[in-house]
């Protein structure tokens, strides 16, 4: 099985209405370590992102992912903005102008984005940030796909590490951004940006788990 531009497209309209289901959860969550927008933060660009996106537009999916990561920068601003706007624009570029995306490049793509978020924000893993969702979620899709494993499985294997990565994070000591002013470092909280990556994956394997969009020919 493939991931299709129209599961693509449903993923990203289906991430939109996880965050709004769970908006003030996020909040809440920023709101103890942080400053109490990335919920808002990310409902507006998620809402933005589904503005422009037209049925069957941009027409491949490596275009489809770069306008949600651009247009996620430039309508979420704050810190997570550029960040998670990051995942995407790498994921485009590793994806190229395709219709139809291969478990092994998904992963390769979510890789790069793992790393570029890496880079951009100069985070390690433990650090309290959205990468310790995002890195569980790539690692444990690199250790599954090549094998036997579909396209859902692989996706129910990033689902699953990102929920526990984000849980996790209530342990952790931050190291960056806001969350490390906080006196504590956030101990006893969990991750927002970490929470958001978490519904991001879940996301994807609630659309592709679904397994309504076989593309033709392929299992
Ligand atoms: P702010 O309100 O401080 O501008 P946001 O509320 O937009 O920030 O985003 C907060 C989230 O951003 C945090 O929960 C964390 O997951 C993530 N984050 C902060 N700094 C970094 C970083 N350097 N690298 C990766 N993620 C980060
Ligand atoms: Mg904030």
């Amino acid at each position: 099985m493939l991931l299709s531009h129209s599961d693509t497209i449903r993923w990203i309209q289906r991430y939109r209405d996880l965050i709004a289901d769970n908006v003030d959860e996020l909040n809440k969550l920023d709101a103890a370590i942080g400053d109490g927008d990335f919920g808002a933060s990310m409902q507006r660009g998620l809402n933005a992102v589904v503005a422009v996106l037209g049925p069957g537009e941009p027409d491949s999916i490596g275009k489809l992912l770069h306008t949600v990561g651009t247009t996620l920068v430039s309508a979420m601003g704050g810190t997570s903005g550029p960040l998670v706007g990051t995942v995407f624009t790498k994921m485009a570029r590793v994806v190229g102008d395709v219709d139809a995306v291969e478990a092994s490049a998904l992963v390769v793509a979510f890789r790069a984005a793992a790393d570029g978020v890496g880079v951009l924000g100069g985070a390690e893993r433990g650090d309290k940030t959205m990468l310790d969702s995002l890195l569980p979620a790539v690692e444990a899709m690199e250790a599954v796909v090549g094998g036997d494993h579909t396209l859902q499985t692989v996706l129910h294997s990033a689902a699953e590490a990102a929920r526990t990565g984000a849980e996790r994070t209530i342990e952790l000591h931050a190291r960056k951004g806001r969350a490390s002013y906080v006196g504590s470092g956030g101990v006893g909280c969990i991750d927002p940006g970490a929470t958001g990556m978490r519904y991001m994956f879940a996301a994807l394997h609630d659309v592709v788990g679904e397994g309504i969009h076989y593309s033709e020919g392929t299992q």
